[in-house]
């Protein structure tokens, strides 16, 4: 090793070590895009509870019953509100599975991660996220999967 020549000058302050490889995000707008419809489908899982729904609903009454917008905002916040025991005691386990991984995909927006096959690191199309917000596979991945499950 040329220990002595002015090459050590060049080496570059390594303090910021790069912890993580940045991935590309999605726009501000796409994330608000996506993350509308997480919620959504969170809304229409809960809103499927009946006895969870009405009695949150008596919780907080809502006004208007016109107000549709404002009516979803109030769902919105109520479906962040519910605990995990209650999910576990009211949701059969298919629609218990589908809330997890709605909560798993609004967790991966807050760390940007979300967007990203969780198997294999690549990129999920939007044509499929748009059609399954939730899903943490892009299409490969979620096809071994089911082949696996059916073993
Ligand atoms: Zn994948």
């Amino acid at each position: 090793m040329p220990g002595k020549t002015k090459k050590t000058k060049k080496i570059r302050k390594t303090s910021k070590k790069p912890r993580k490889v940045k991935k590309a995000k999605f726009s501000k707008k796409d994330v608000r895009l996506f993350k509308d419809l997480l919620i959504k489908e969170k809304i229409n899982l809960l809103e499927g509870m009946d006895h969870l729904t009405r009695e949150t609903l008596n919780k907080s009454p809502r006004e208007a019953s016109g107000d549709l917008s404002g009516y979803s905002y109030h769902m919105a916040d109520m479906a962040s509100n519910v605990m995990d025991r209650d999910i576990n005691l009211t949701l059969a386990s298919g629609e218990r599975e589908l809330f997890f991984k709605i909560e798993d995909a609004l967790k991966r927006i807050e760390e940007g991660e979300y967007g990203y096959c969780v198997a294999c690191n690549k990129k999920i199309s939007k044509t499929r996220l748009r059609a399954i917000p939730h899903t943490p596979y892009c299409r490969n991945c979620q096809e071994n999967e089911e082949k696996n499950n059916k073993k």
